[in-house]
């Protein structure tokens, strides 16, 4: 199978410098965050980055590593106060110091070892290392997928493509393409690759065409299970596919057979995010009534799409509304623009008809927000988690299962040709008594092999 990869060098985002030309709404904020996503300072400049800018982000706006002004205050305090507290193990004049738990006047005479800095030192590692996600884009053409992919992280990733007539889609296999872009924010790297299916659900017969995605998966799968085993271990590209958004047409009744299909074939494989494409072609009650239909069908079929973890029990209420929201959202009716459209002295991405503007963001016209917040901001990790805990272990479960298998069957066909051997040696006679015990010794050797082998 091709790989085609159409942007060889990666371009660097500037996801910010982006942000800048769609300032959110007066009054409209991103679910979980009340600023923009530039970083300001309280006098309205923008503030230059530092490698500690706290970028764990939850739902709820909360910040594993306080609030911007309590961070500010809890500097201006260890500043002030840093001599008098010589048993804080949080005098270090490196900049990770500014988010260190131990630098409040509280903590200040107090006697510490200082491993509730650990935090801290994961954060600082994890920013140099940065971060990879793969995303899959996966549904019939023409209902937006790139758009979408797009509008989502700001940036042309299709501008090269080309597009089929419809006597060589006619015939088209199921190809996949992949996209690499690195985008910087805030000092955070992220290498994200979009791994497309162009030609899926195009054909005559459509019957076969998850096969190519299955094998697409399986196969970096199998590279990662490679380079796991093998020698240098330290550098390996994780191609491992962490997402599939599953795009489901808004002019059918709920699932297609070819839904199904795919959905089910790939279930066990990735973390299926199913959208309804094109949202603004339904109005609102007929949107509510698709996405109930859809959200039958993926029960009634079995279809194991991705599940939001479970809030822990000290969550706050925020947090645990914003979740369930999250859930009642699926699948997610998005709609998809290029295009910055100038309405009433604002300029943003939307989508202009002759009877008014959809615009992308705005949380009463889509669920893209809540899609993007959730794939960037709040489920991203967990996502990685589970291709890594759930789907790979899976794969390498049944790999290992195999592999094992295949000695034992290898060792036997041994065994068996050691046996025939050593029985040619012997002049040819009747079998005898004699011939008998040994075939059984050796077949007994080959049992208690076999049982060791699968223990
Ligand atoms: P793909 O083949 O799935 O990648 O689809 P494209 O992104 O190329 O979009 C196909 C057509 O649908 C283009 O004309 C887009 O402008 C249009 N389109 C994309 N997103 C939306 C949307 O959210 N709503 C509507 N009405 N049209 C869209």
């Amino acid at each position: 199978m091709g790989i085609s990869l159409s942007i060889e060098d990666p371009v660097d985002v500037e996801l910010g410098y982006t942000m800048r030309d769609l300032p959110p709404r007066a009054g409209h904020t991103f679910p979980g965050r009340e600023t923009p996503l530039i970083d300001r300072e309280p006098d309205g400049s923008a503030r230059p980055h530092t490698p500690g800018t706290p970028t764990f982000m939850r739902a709820g706006g909360r910040n594993l590593l306080g609030s911007e002004p309590e961070l500010l205050r809890r500097c201006q305090l260890s500043s002030t106060s840093s001599l008098e507290s010589p048993l804080s193990p949080s005098q270090s004049k490196s900049p990770w110091s500014r988010f260190d738990p131990y630098d409040s006047i509280e903590d200040q005479d107090k006697e510490y070892v200082g491993f509730a800095t650990l935090p801290n030192q994961v954060h600082r590692k994890s920013v140099k290392k940065g971060f990879a996600f793969t995303l899959m884009v996966a549904g019939e053409s023409g209902l937006g997928k790139s758009t979408l992919i797009n509008s989502l992280f700001l940036t042309d990733l299709y501008k090269d493509r080309k597009m089929l007539n419809a006597e060589e889609r006619i015939t088209q296999t199921v190809e996949m393409t992949k996209h690499t872009i690195g985008i910087e924010e805030k000092g955070v790297k992220l290498k994200l690759t979009i791994v497309d299916t162009p030609g899926f659900g195009d054909a005559v017969n459509n019957t076969e065409s998850w096969r190519s995605v299955v094998d697409y998966i399986d196969q970096q799968f199998e590279q990662y299970f490679r380079d796991e085993s093998g020698l240098n271990r330290k550098n390996i590209q994780d191609n491992r596919v962490h997402c599939c958004l599953y795009f489901i047409s808004p002019y059918g009744h709920g699932l297609r057979p070819v839904d199904v299909e795919f959905m089910k074939a790939l279930h066990e494989k990735v973390n299926i995010v199913p959208v309804l494409a094109k949202a603004d072609c339904l109005t609102p009650r007929e949107l509510t009534r698709k996405k109930i239909k859809i959200r039958e069908e993926i029960e009634t079929f079995g279809i194991k799409i991705y599940q939001f973890p479970e809030c822990d029990s000290d969550e706050d209420e925020e947090f645990r509304l914003q979740e369930q929201e999250l859930k009642d959202s699926i699948p997610f009716a998005v709609v998809g623009s290029n295009i910055l459209v100038e309405s009433k002295g604002r300029r943003f991405r939307g989508r202009m008809y002759p009877w008014g503007v959809v615009e992308v963001e705005n949380p009463a016209h889509s669920d893209f927000l809540k899609l993007r917040n959730m794939l960037v901001r709040t489920h991203m990790q967990d996502l990685k988690d589970v291709t890594r805990e759930t789907h790979y272990e899976n794969y390498r479960a049944q790999c290992i299962q195999d592999m094992t298998r295949m000695v034992v069957r290898e060792r036997k066909r041994s065994l068996c040709s050691q046996l025939r051997e050593s029985t040619s040696d012997l002049p040819l006679v009747p079998v005898d008594s004699e011939t008998e015990r040994l075939i059984w010794e050796k077949d007994e050797e080959v049992r208690k092999f076999n049982k060791h082998g699968k223990s």
